[in-house]
């Protein structure tokens, strides 16, 4: 899994493989030519010389497919509360507050709410920079609580998937999250909406 690999390596080694969000220039980590950041922007995050796919961050995801990049996020404070006091390499309070630090989220899913194509829809992004993407509890109530949402406002729902799996720090709690999404979706049939999973 993401994370085992990830305890692996140093902490002190430098983020060589991440898009590099300041400044106007970023090197493409296939190609190894300088690239205009708002060239590369413009390109959905695909190298202008070479094609390559650099990862595409949950925020930058949500902008690209919401109109105008405009939406309003929703459970933004839900947080992990560590319920078996994990430790691997290091403890699961140190990985969570490493992962807010570079990604400026508290766990691995945003939900925004704005217009696709001009209609109002709720999309669920993953992010893979926090923790390998995976879904722990707070993932797990993200997403159940955009489904309810999508029900209760009769809103289409995108979900954009990219995980490492489940979030082996919170074990079994982790595991049942699984149960508690799966048939969430169907129950947007109920109000005829489409579940658009990518
Ligand atoms: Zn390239």
């Amino acid at each position: 899994m993401a994370e085992t690999r990830k305890a692996k390596t140093p902490p002190e080694s430098p983020p060589a493989k991440r898009v590099q969000t300041e400044g106007l220039w970023v090197k493409c980590e296939n190609c190894k030519q300088i690239l205009w950041k708002k060239d590369l922007l413009a390109k959905a995050l695909c190298c202008t010389k070479c094609g390559f796919h650099f990862k595409m961050p949950a925020k930058a995801r949500l902008e690209m497919l919401f109109d105008d990049g405009q939406y309003r996020e929703h459970d933004r404070s839900l947080a992990s509360t560590d319920p078996l006091d994990f430790r691997d390499t290091k403890s699961y309070q140190e990985r969570l507050k490493k992962a807010e630090k570079e990604t400026g989220l508290k766990d691995a899913a945003i939900t925004g709410e704005g217009r696709l194509a001009g209609k109002p829809t709720i999309i669920c992004a993953m992010e893979f920079h926090f923790v390998g993407g995976s879904m722990g509890a707070v993932v797990g109530e993200k997403i159940t609580r955009a489904i309810d949402r999508c029900i209760e406002q009769k809103l289409p729902l995108v979900i954009v998937s990219c995980s490492g799996g489940a979030r082996m720090m919170e074990g079994a709690i982790s595991l049942m999250q699984m149960a508690k999404i799966s048939p969430a979706p169907a129950r947007l049939d109920e109000v005829r909406k489409p579940y658009i999973s990518c």
